[in-house]
């Protein structure tokens, strides 16, 4: 064995690291038994990252992958190793000095929002949770397939060394320097109760040494998710889901099982009842881990499950996928869509029963992943029945959410589509002069408040046969047979002022019609057939993906007061101004800008200072 040059180098923290330690040192009311659970995570990542790499380069394999940890009263220490794929001296430095990873970053973040010391205990923060217990720790390593290890050792204080050593097997050590007041993590006992209480599930075996050097395994060493159902306990799943998720609920659902048929598989997935903080993060899209035959393979990189899934978590393990063959190739791979398809089958209709079963919870769940969900919208058509099945959305019938299959069975025995109206805020869709026509007749009318149904309404356009169509449709009308008979709705009367309304407004309009859904309002944009959604249009400007608003139709209630006045009196400069002001309460009806905002309060400013004077 060679030995590394390296001197012994002393280098500060990063400042993130030195918040986490302070922490972590100076926080009285944890939980600190998870340092084990951190430490041996670890030491399991490590001996899963050293087996997959030697499927490829068997000179990097070992006999047998083993997690020990070894009681030495004597010196009041704690030693934890692993013959996993251990750190080079570069990824001591990285990897101890400063946080690049998932769960000390999820930590980091939950801080900034709550200010809450105790989520320490619930969270575990990685290595540094061994902090907690130790007022020095030393990690010795030698990564696989390098001849030099190297020591790291720290106490906590801002500060770590980092110089060669000797240390002859390949992995990792960590040596705790128990403090005082921790010392009670010397009995065996109470050791063996933490690890089968947080890392039962753990695949590589992990022993206990005790004072007389004699190892017992203490961890079942087999996979949780192989084994039977019946035989696992509520605490267990939540343990497991606790050490997959980096999350503190309880989950809103756990689907465990086995696909078995063309393909085999076995899933144990979870729904979080809480927002995980990274679910729009781009570089953490999917977060279930694939094993092969129990070897885990990858947990970003491979499409096990589609993006719009992304809030589950948990594992998927193939019985049929080869295991020496790398990532990318993996992702290549057909049987990887054909797991991807089924599992995404799975999550749905157990989504619908839920939905079924318990419409208030699912409400929950709706809201904080709804939005991703309806990403699935956009990208496939594939599951679009399945899909629009478990979607929920507001409406005019009701205060509560509703699916599209109970609009449909409310739908009017005359009525074709399924008519929505989208905007931001839900109050104000709920009063829009868009919607008055249709709430007078009982037609319902959903509301799509999120910025991605603009986007999945243009690629999803229909459902069981209905159409999705917007109420800001220019096209739609609601008059009732019996004036359509009557030649009622066509208003000759209005022909006069609807070409006044032209004549004034010119290019502002692409038209001006009579408008057959109006009730109470005088006036509102509508949009042609075949024209992109207003606020689709919006989200694009707003977005420069379009330089300027295309014209829009403007239609007018001919049952209106105002309007009914207005076609008596001619053409007037009075006339013209109102024609100019109702324009312009059409746009800000939508939400648009007033082009012309000097005229429109000269205009406004005229009309307050007549009805004053009368
Ligand atoms: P996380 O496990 O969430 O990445 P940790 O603070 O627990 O965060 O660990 C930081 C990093 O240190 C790990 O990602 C890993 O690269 C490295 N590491 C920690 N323990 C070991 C070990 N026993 N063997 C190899 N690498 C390790
Ligand atoms: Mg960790």
């Amino acid at each position: 064995m060679k030995k590394s040059n390296k001197n012994q180098e002393v280098r500060k923290f990063d400042a993130e690291v030195a918040k986490v330690l302070n922490l972590v040192i100076h926080s009285l009311y944890t939980n600190k038994d998870i340092f084990l659970r951190e430490l041996i995570s670890n030491a399991s990542d490590a001996c899963d990252k050293r087996r997959f790499l030697a499927q490829s380069d068997t000179s990097l394999s070992a006999d047998e992958y083993k997690i020990s940890v070894k009681i030495d009263s004597k010196n009041k220490e704690l030693i934890i190793s692993d013959n996993g794929i251990g750190m080079s001296y570069d990824e001591l430095l990285e990897n101890l000095g400063t946080i690049a990873k998932s769960g000390t970053q999820a930590f980091l973040n939950e801080l900034d929002k709550k200010d809450n010391v105790n989520l320490i205990g619930q969270f575990g923060v990685g290595f540094y949770s061994s902090f907690m217990v130790a007022d020095k720790v030393t990690v010795k390593s030698r990564k696989a397939g390098e001849e030099t290890a190297h020591q790291w050792q720290s106490k906590g204080d801002g500060e770590y060394t980092v110089e060669a050593t000797e240390y002859e097997a390949t992995g990792t050590e960590i040596t705790l320097k128990l403090r005082k007041d921790a010392e009670e993590y010397l009995d065996k006992h109470r050791l063996s109760h933490i690890i089968t209480t947080y890392s039962d599930h753990i695949t590589i075996p992990v022993e206990l040494i005790d004072e007389e050097g004699k190892p017992a395994q203490v961890n079942k060493g087999k996979a949780l998710w192989m084994r039977p159902k019946s035989e696992i306990t509520a605490e267990e799943y939540q343990q497991f889901y606790k050490s997959i998720s980096h999350q503190v609920d309880k989950p809103f659902l756990t689907l465990h099982g086995k696909a078995e048929g063309k393909i085999e598989y076995t899933y144990l997935l979870f729904v979080p009842s809480m927002k995980p903080f990274d679910l729009y993060h781009p570089d953490r899209m999917r977060r279930v881990k694939l094993f092969v035959r129990r070897v885990f393979i990858a947990e970003d990189t491979v499409e096990i499950i589609p993006r719009w899934l992304r809030f589950l978590r948990g594992v998927v393990d193939s019985e049929d996928l080869p295991l020496n063959i790398s990532r990318e190739s993996l992702q290549a791979n057909p049987l990887v869509e054909k797991i991807r398809k089924s599992i995404t089958n799975k999550v749905l209709s157990e989504l619908k029963k839920k939905a079924e079963k318990e419409p208030e919870e699912y409400a929950v769940f709706w809201k904080n992943f709804g939005p991703v969900l309806k990403e699935g919208l956009c990208e496939t058509l594939d599951s679009k029945d399945p899909l629009l099945e478990v979607c929920r959305f507001y409406s005019s019938a009701g205060e509560n959410i509703t699916g599209v299959d109970d609009y449909i069975s409310r739908m009017k025995p005359e009525q074709q589509d399924i008519y929505y109206l989208s905007g931001e805020n839900l109050e104000t869709l709920r009063t829009h002069p868009q919607i008055e026509g249709f709430v007078k007749r009982g037609i319902e009318v959903l509301f799509f408040t999120d910025t991605v149904d603009d986007f999945w309404v243009n690629v999803a356009h229909d459902y069981k046969g209905k159409k999705f169509k917007s109420v800001t449709r220019a096209d739609i009308d609601l008059s009732d047979r019996d004036e359509k008979s009557e030649g009622k709705e066509e208003h000759k009367e209005m022909a006069p002022l609807i070409e006044l309304f032209r004549k004034e407004l010119g290019e502002k309009v692409k038209d001006v019609v009579i408008s057959k859904k109006l009730e109470s309002s005088p006036v509102c944009l509508g949009v042609a057939e075949g024209d992109m959604d207003i606020r689709m249009e919006k989200f694009l400007r707003e977005n420069r993906q379009l330089p300027y608003a295309s014209s829009k139709i403007l239609e007018i209630n001919p049952h209106h007061k105002l309007i009914l006045a207005l076609s008596e009196k001619g053409e007037t400069q009075e006339v013209r101004d109102t024609i100019n002001l109702l324009y312009d309460q059409a746009l800000i009806i939508e939400g648009e800008a007033v082009q012309d905002l000097k005229g429109f309060s000269d205009r406004l400013n005229q009309l307050i200072e007549k009805s004053l004077a009368a």
